[in-house]
């Protein structure tokens, strides 16, 4: 590519989460020495597709909307990553997931690559109606480079297990047969698995409690806050408040509550589920979603959006763990910060990789038609989630390099290695 086509491409790529994106992957490229021709195939993705989306809204109008699916990588296989329905998406968004969930699915040691997809769009606005007419042209129309041996999408931030019911059915309707193995995070009763639901706050649950094996620090008398009342973050806090830690503050779109003795999460929950949202639940004082970040606590756990935690918040955050629920939280120079202040960071690509785990599991039973039990599920990920901390752990202390760092070059590496090994075509 010459200078000016290469910086035609990346202005259409151009979002603060890309450039973040870019910028971690270079800081651990540098470190490994990565060959400059790969270097050049991993800064942009493999292929990017977008595509219009118009639907009839219930009140007989049409309205078209802006979708992507951005495929970054398949040295190690089918491309594999979730899908999200958010009024901010945006290509350069989509394309830094892709290229993260690339490092997360090599770090995991599964046989896939990194992929993203999105339409932008507020579901919370759009009836079931019109979210099941929007998800099925969706498909329609990324329906030539998705399937089981070549890309197969999940949930992400706005969609759900019956978003991904309409994909399998649509994808499904064009084959003529049945094919459960196009998507994960499907219902249990089409082929879904058990644990996919709560896997990525699994996940995150047990790396934070391998991170403070490590630290040292007891998990009885530990403290939790998190940012994101969802999928991850209340089943991280479900699992943590189980164990013995207590969950002090949590937040949502909405707003966010406090209580140093600790949240029933007992009755959390269901008020979360009845009333939408965690304002307002009795016997918790209303916080700032800001100042909630900066109380003294334990494990800070971001569970949300990208961006979070940035230089002005950085210094005045007072947690021992940040555990990375959501992909992309901490910005470059907060990160610098934060690792100078001994903070210890469970980075996106470690911490929140239970949910693409599981769907690797699902993918395998739907192919074998062989479905696990639950425990046999909690367990394998245990093990690959373990493993994976401790192999990045190792690295980091060997290396003296930060979690995250160590992270990125042990996924990055793994992938340079498959298209050395491959060779280039023609
Ligand atoms: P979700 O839509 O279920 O939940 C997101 C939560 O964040 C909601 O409670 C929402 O109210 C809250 N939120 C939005 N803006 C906020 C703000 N400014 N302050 C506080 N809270 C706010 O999404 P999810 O599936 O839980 O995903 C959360 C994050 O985790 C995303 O970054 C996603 O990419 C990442 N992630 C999700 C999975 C998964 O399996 N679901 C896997 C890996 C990573």
């Amino acid at each position: 590519m010459s200078e000016n086509e290469n910086r035609e491409w990346l202005g259409e790529l151009d979002h603060p989460e890309y450039k973040l994106a870019l910028a971690q992957f270079e800081r651990a490229a540098a470190r490994l020495n990565l060959d400059p021709n790969l270097c050049e195939r991993f800064k942009s993705p493999q292929r990017t597709l977008t595509v219009s989306i118009p639907i009839r809204r219930d009140d007989g109008h049409v309205e078209v909307f802006r979708g992507y699916r951005v495929q970054h990588d398949s040295a190690l296989g089918p491309f594999k990553g979730g899908i999200r329905y958010h009024p901010s998406v945006t290509l350069g968004e989509t394309a830094a997931l892709a290229m993260r969930m690339t490092w997360k699915c090599a770090l995991a040691g599964l046989p896939y690559g990194g992929a993203k997809g999105g339409v932008r769009c507020d579901p919370k606005i759009l009836s079931r109606n019109e979210l099941q007419r929007l998800t099925r042209r969706y498909t329609a129309e990324i329906f030539p480079i998705i399937g089981p041996d070549q890309d197969i999408p999940a949930p992400d931030v706005g969609t759900n297990e019956q978003v991904m019911a309409w994909i399998m059915d649509t994808y499904s309707q064009f084959k003529g047969y049945s094919v459960a193995e196009v998507v994960t995070g499907k219902p249990i009763s089409i082929g879904g698995s058990l644990g996919r639901e709560e896997a990525t706050g699994r996940g995150l649950f047990v790396t934070i409690l391998e991170a403070m094996r490590h630290l040292n620090l007891p998990v009885t008398s530990s403290t939790a806050i998190i940012q994101g009342f969802g999928n991850v973050g209340r089943h991280t806090a479900r699992m943590l408040s189980a164990h013995g830690v207590q969950v002090i503050g949590v937040s949502d779109s909405k707003g966010a509550i406090y209580d140093p003795r600790g949240l029933d999460l007992a009755r959390l929950l269901p008020y979360k589920e009845q009333t939408e949202s965690v304002v307002g639940f009795p016997g918790a004082d209303p916080i700032s979603p800001e100042d909630l970040l900066e109380q003294p606590c334990t494990v800070l756990i971001p569970a949300a959006l990208a961006g979070a935690i940035h230089i002005k918040n950085a210094g005045r955050l007072r947690c021992r763990i940040l555990a990375e629920g959501a992909n992309g939280p901490t910005n470059l120079d907060a990160d610098v910060l934060l690792n100078d202040r001994g903070i210890f960071i469970l980075p996106d690509i470690l911490a929140n990789a239970g949910g693409v785990i599981v769907s690797y599991f699902e993918w395998v039973q739907d192919l074998q038609n062989y479905f696990w039990n639950e425990k046999e599920i909690q367990n394998r990920l245990a093990e690959i989630i373990t493993e994976a901390f401790q192999r990045v752990l190792a690295r980091s202390l060997s290396e003296k390099v930060d979690m995250r760092l160590a992270a990125m070059m042990t996924g990055i590496e793994k992938i340079a290695s498959a298209h050395l090994l491959r060779g280039l075509y023609p």
